[in-house]
């Protein structure tokens, strides 16, 4: 078998359809800019920032029509965003998990994608998975990130002041209610 057969930053899609291609790695979350933008600190360079990947193409025929290529996209990664609760960092994980259906000119993926159910892309015999696959990451993050429940106490530093010395009032439940009731929705 011959390493590196597909590149898949200059994907032949209906190549990779048609072989049944299949592809996996990882990539730096820093390499993703608009990703990074989107997160509460920049990604560093250490294994945990970055995004597990794997594709695979698939040729699909139906009676009288040409065969389709589709390509199945599978990502795993971790990124911080910034909790709108409390502000502080809250790693959140993203998982995407799609197929996508390849068709000839952007303006027919275009149509189709608005009419159909299934996502449709055009084919392309340099297809970036790298930018399709931040794309899907930025779908995937939430709306509205925040932790389950926020550290305590908010903005203290770690292990400044043991919390059965400090008589202050803890916060209630009803006063991270009340914050909630007033985030914007
Ligand atoms: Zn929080």
């Amino acid at each position: 078998m011959k390493p590196r057969e597909f590149d898949p930053r200059r994907l032949d899609i209906e190549r990779f359809a048609a072989e049944g291609g299949a592809l996996e790695g990882d990539w730096p979350l820093a390499g993703m800019q608009r990703l990074c933008d989107a997160c509460h600190v920049a990604p560093g360079a250490d294994a945990a920032d970055r995004v597990r990947w794997s594709a695979g193409g698939e040729q699909r025929r139906r009676a009288g029509q040409a065969a389709q290529a589709w390509l199945h996209l599978t990502l795993d990664a971790k990124v911080d965003l910034t909790c709108q609760r409390c502000l502080s960092a809250v790693t959140v994980g993203l998982v995407v998990d799609r197929w996508f259906r390849f068709v000839d000119g952007e303006e027919r993926a275009a149509a189709l994608d608005a009419e159909s159910e299934d996502d449709v892309l055009a084919s392309s015999r340099t297809f970036d998975l790298h930018e399709l696959a931040e794309d899907e990451l930025l779908l995937a993050l939430p709306l509205v990130p925040r932790h389950e429940v926020c550290p305590q106490p908010l903005a203290a530093p770690i292990g400044a002041g043991d919390p059965h010395d400090d008589p202050g009032p803890a916060e209630s439940p009803f006063a991270a209610l009340a914050a909630l009731k007033r985030m914007p929705h």
